[in-house]
């Protein structure tokens, strides 16, 4: 079976290293917000470029403690993207602001600025961008466009560790820059953690509070916060498994490179990825084609694991009814929802298995 993910053919070297580590921090007493994490945030800040990096539980939790870090909340619009994960929009309610959803372009998944455009309200506080499979469009251009409007520009950067613009890496664009270390992220903890990374200074003294119930010393809380706190064995596990993330991103990028050259099914249309390499880190690969149904019992017949992100778009899950959108509808990502397949595209898949995947994809209703 080639697998989406597969966590167990990782190398032997890594996983000893991880071993020694998960030793360390039993040793060592300290459990929560330690000098792992501190250690964790100090590494993490500098492969951003940024100065600050606050450890949180997990991705959205990250967003969520930016907004209101930010001081956004209820009466503020943000706007963002219905094809992601729950996880983004899920954060701008619990922080208690207003989600807009934009549709996106077809060609690249990525935002539409004109959809976004026509979701501008006057009550628009910020545009909270998704480096959706990776990759990271014109930044130059969508940060222009939020200065001249006034609004934040915001990055969920959950998907796109490394993945750079002119040599500036995600979430150093934005007010904050929001990264998950879910496991099947690029690059993964061994369980949820999450990091918010930013230049502004205050912004991250405030995330720091929150995290920890809105705490500034022992005991005194002069807001309400909530309980997000990163603890020593994901820091420092994270601490080895960035060792590795150059590595697994070029073998990502190698695997993305053989299926741009080599999936010639005219069923089968490929994701644009303008600009140079460094813009895209293969979080997924993902092909659209319109008979989705047929190819996955193909590729089931192959033993090939492919997976949908996202089959339900969020403005069309029962919970999310009434979040209003661009007033023309989302039809772009309506169409993706139905089309999109991401297949294997894992630092761990041999040359073999990359092989299988492309000849079974151009086999695929011959
Ligand atoms: C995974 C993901 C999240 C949520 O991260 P968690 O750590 O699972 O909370 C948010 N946004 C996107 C785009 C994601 O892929």
């Amino acid at each position: 079976m080639i697998l989406l993910n597969d966590f167990k053919a990782e190398p032997r070297e890594l996983r000893d290293a991880q071993l020694q580590v998960v030793q360390r921090v039993l040793e060592s007493g300290w459990y929560v917000l330690g000098p792992e994490v501190a250690a964790f945030e100090q590494s993490w800040a500098l492969v951003c470029g940024v100065p600050h990096a606050v450890g949180v539980g997990n991705g959205m939790d990250a967003i969520e403690i930016g907004l209101r870090a930010l001081g956004l909340g209820p009466g503020d619009e943000v706007i963002a993207t219905s094809m992601t994960a729950f996880a983004t929009v899920l954060a701008i309610l619990r922080s208690g602001a207003t989600p807009v959803l934009a549709d996106i372009d077809p060609g690249t998944a990525l935002l539409n600025i004109d959809s976004v455009q026509r979701c501008l309200t006057p009550r628009t506080k910020a545009v909270l961008l998704v480096h959706r499979h990776g990759q990271v469009g014109d930044m130059d251009r969508r940060q222009q466009w939020a200065r001249a409007k006034g609004v934040h520009l915001l990055e969920d950067c959950a998907q796109a560790h490394l993945a750079s613009w002119q040599n500036r890496v995600a979430g150093s664009f934005g007010a904050f820059g929001a990264y998950s270390f879910y496991p099947t992220k690029n690059l993964g903890a061994i369980g949820d953690a999450g990091t918010l990374v930013t230049s502004d200074v205050h912004l991250a003294e405030r995330a720091r509070r929150l995290r920890s119930y809105g705490q500034s010393t022992r005991y005194l809380h002069p807001e309400i916060g909530m309980n997000s706190r990163l603890d020593e064995i994901q820091a420092a596990l994270l601490g080895v498994r960035l060792r590795w993330l150059d590595a697994f991103t070029s073998r990502r990028r190698a695997i993305a490179a053989r299926y741009l050259e080599s999936i010639s099914n005219p069923q089968m249309r490929l994701l644009d990825a303008p600009g140079n390499p460094d813009n895209h880190v293969y979080h997924l690969f993902v092909v659209a084609t319109d008979r989705r149904d047929s190819l996955l019992g193909h590729l089931a017949q192959r033993k090939i694991q492919p997976l949908i992100h996202y089959p339900v778009p969020v403005h069309m899950q029962s919970s999310c009814l009434d979040i209003k959108g661009d007033p023309r509808g989302l039809p772009a990502t309506e169409h993706h929802a139905a089309t999109c397949v991401s297949i294997p595209c894992h630092p761990q898949m041999a040359d073999g298995d990359v092989d299988s995947v492309i000849d079974a994809l151009n086999s695929y209703g011959r």
